[in-house]
């Protein structure tokens, strides 16, 4: 199984894991981009989110619920915080995983780089 993803999730690598339910996980970013920049995962390995078919609906749904409860946790849900999904090389991807980024702890600028 070459999945980085795959493999924090299997745990045969480790990361700083914040949050876990049956289908998602949650971790740290390895190179954070902001004071608060965490990954959350689905289990479920789907490459892009042009990979999506309408069965992952509820999937996704999961997943900004977790960012809600996350940010709350954190204590930057009402400063503010940003939600990203990468898609593809132009969409600035690197691991074909999918995964929400949830920012935080500073200011976000407009337009993103
Ligand atoms: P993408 O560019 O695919 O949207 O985001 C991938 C993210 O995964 C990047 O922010 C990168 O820093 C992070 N990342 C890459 N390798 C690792 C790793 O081994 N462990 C953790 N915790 N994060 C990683
Ligand atoms: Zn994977």
């Amino acid at each position: 199984m070459e999945c980085l993803f795959c493999k924090i999730i299997n745990k045969t690598i480790t990361a700083n894991i914040i949050y876990e339910t049956p289908e998602l996980i949650v971790f740290n970013d390895i190179r954070p981009q902001a004071p608060y920049h965490v990954l959350i995962v689905p289990k479920q390995h789907i490459a892009t989110i042009n990979e999506l078919t309408p069965a992952d609906k509820n999937l996704i749904g999961e997943l900004f619920l977790a960012a809600k409860h996350i940010a709350k946790d954190l204590e930057i849900a009402d400063q503010g915080y940003r939600t990203v999904f990468n898609c593809n090389a132009g969409g600035g991807q690197e691991v074909y995983h999918i995964h929400l980024h949830l920012l935080g702890g500073r200011q976000m600028i407009w337009p993103p780089g």
